[in-house]
């Protein structure tokens, strides 16, 4: 079972702010014993976003998706996801209520965008944002001749995303896997004074592509 991170927003792609999040994501992901094989950072464009969830939902089986789900004109993910399963939105009015709620609590008027945080592609689960506005979308893709692929999408803002993923996705995706899951453990062998190509030619079955425990020869100046 592979995944697939996808990070969603301009402040991205421009450089602005770093993707802090799809490191994080990648790393509970293999905690679960899942691999990632594809990173994908992409703007606030909605043919571009559907191109990329098309192409991550072809490629890995578990896509997590981070960002683009507020109420504003530039986030495009939950349609972008609709589109991607050729389905509609449609409302959700728990979804509606709860995000009423926080409006209240605050004592402020609910502006009538924010009422699109309540819209989900059709077939979706809903991902519980306790703290938060915009719930996250849990949605199954089919693939001809093949298993369907799940789609998991978050807010950007990472203390949301982090208490979604705790919450719902982690024993969502933990279900997927079964009981037969893999873990993934990692090791660091730290060597001083000998350069990588040097390493390598030392113990070239090592370092085999293919091989379990996997190697790999990163380098470093310090
Ligand atoms: P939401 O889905 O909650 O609306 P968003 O992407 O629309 O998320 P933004 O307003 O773009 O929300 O970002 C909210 C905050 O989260 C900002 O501080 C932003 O920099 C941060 N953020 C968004 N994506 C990431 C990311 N991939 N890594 C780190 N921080 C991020
Ligand atoms: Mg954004």
């Amino acid at each position: 079972m592979f995944a697939e991170v996808i990070a969603i927003g301009d402040e991205l792609t421009s450089g602005h702010r770093l993707d802090t999040n799809s490191q994080w994501l990648a790393e509970r992901l293999c905690e679960l014993g899942v691999t990632t094989l594809y990173h994908t950072t992409v703007g606030d464009d909605l043919d571009a976003n559907v191109r990329v969830f098309r192409n991550a939902v072809e490629r890995a089986d578990i896509v997590v998706a981070t960002g683009g789900l507020g109420p504003t004109a530039d986030d495009l993910t939950r349609e972008a996801v609709a589109k991607t399963a050729s389905v509609e939105l449609e409302l959700d009015a728990a979804s509606l209520t709860h995000i009423e709620a926080l409006f209240a609590r605050r004592n402020r008027p609910m502006p009538t965008t924010n009422r699109v945080q309540a819209m989900f592609p059709r077939g979706s689960r809903i991902v519980p944002n306790p703290h938060g506005t915009a719930p996250g979308i849990d949605l199954s893709i089919s693939r001809p001749g093949r298993g369907d692929a799940r789609v998991f999408c978050l807010p950007g803002v990472p203390v949301e995303m982090r208490e979604m993923w705790a919450g719902t996705v982690a024993p969502a995706i933990a279900a997927l896997c079964g009981p037969e899951r893999q873990v993934i453990r990692h090791h660091r062998i730290k060597c001083f004074g000998v350069g990588e190509s040097e390493l390598e030619q030392m113990m070239p079955e090592l370092i085999r592509r293919g091989r379990d425990p996997l190697v790999g020869i990163p380098v470093s100046e310090a």
